[in-house]
């Protein structure tokens, strides 16, 4: 299907002249294949330019060794940046969640898979952490998205926060926080609206549940076989509400995982967890080895 990143770069440096460092004519050759691999692996177009130009300051005279050629060499320092910049400092799976009950805001557009890592999420920290979790929807112009969290719910043991008609997202968020609290339990997560573009209306709904609550953590929930258009939605979700972190879906398709390295340079925010398929056991912890291996295919 694709060509490997290494295979592209043989080929431009089986033209050149192996001299004993990266001359600018190899490092310039190279990259354009760099350019076209990371696009193809569904890296948005910006990210990618900032990317390579990135990896041309550290290529450049870059010394090859004669155990490497000089496409391996260029792969190389492709690959450590990648891995530098999915990377961050801290522990993807370790959510902020110390002093219950803390709040964790779901947010995304509607179909990224919001509903499902909610309840994959309260899965996990139930069976992992072993902490008591309680999920309440505010979509409230979709009664079957809230049918569906409590579904998964029942299938997961967790709690959900019981459904009452005419409640804005506002009021279901302010419940949903003193049920916590008087029911000892130490996670609630909101499973906010989401719409199918980023709107106002949206917008304001989910900046008036945060300033409600307060969340100790803000995952954005992207579609990762999205490209440009998922660091639109980041870039808007940054900047209007703020996030701490990013889970990214449909990381069991065919998709090359661009998204990730768009959303970690866009968004500054780690991203914390993957999806790997639609059960609610189907979500990992962020490798970024594996990612950067993904995308240079
Ligand atoms: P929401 O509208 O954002 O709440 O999206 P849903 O949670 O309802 O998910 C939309 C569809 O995507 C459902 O059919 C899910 O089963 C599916 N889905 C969610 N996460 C994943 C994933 O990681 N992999 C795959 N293959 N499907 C997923």
């Amino acid at each position: 299907m694709f060509e490997n990143l290494s295979e592209r770069l043989g080929g431009v440096f089986d033209r050149l002249t192996k001299a004993g460092a990266l001359s600018a004519e190899d490092v310039t050759a190279a990259l354009r294949e760099v350019r076209v691999a990371l696009l193809e692996a569904d890296v948005s177009l910006p990210v990618a330019r900032d990317f390579v130009k990135r990896v041309q300051g550290k290529a450049t005279g870059a010394a090859v060794t004669k155990s490497v050629t000089p496409g391996q060499q260029v792969v190389k320092i492709v690959h450590d940046e990648l891995i530098a910049t999915l990377r961050g400092d801290e522990d993807p799976g370790k959510l902020k969640i110390d002093n219950p009950p803390a709040p964790i805001l779901m947010v995304g557009l509607q179909g990224s898979g919001k509903t499902t890592t909610t309840a994959k999420l309260a899965r996990r920290l139930k069976e992992r952490e072993h902490k008591r979790v309680l999920m309440a929807s505010l979509d409230t112009n979709r009664p079957a998205a809230m049918e569906q969290l409590a579904i998964l719910g029942g299938q997961i043991g967790v709690d959900t926060l019981p459904i009452v008609k005419g409640e804005s997202a506002v009021q279901i968020a302010r419940r949903a926080k003193s049920q916590a609290t008087m029911g000892g339990y130490d996670v609630y997560l909101l499973d906010t609206a989401g719409r199918l573009h980023i709107d106002e209306v949206l917008m304001d709904e989910v900046q008036a549940v945060r300033d409600a609550v307060s969340p100790r953590e803000t995952l954005l929930v992207v579609d990762g076989l999205t490209g440009q258009d998922a660091v639109n939605v980041a870039t808007e979700f940054e900047g209007k509400v703020g996030i701490t972190g990013v889970v990214l879906t449909r990381m069991d398709g065919d998709g090359r995982g661009g998204a990730a390295l768009s959303m970690r340079a866009v968004t500054g925010k780690p991203i914390r967890f993957v999806g790997l398929g639609e059960k609610t056991d189907a979500l990992e912890t962020f490798e970024a080895e594996r990612v950067a291996g993904r995308i240079l295919g």
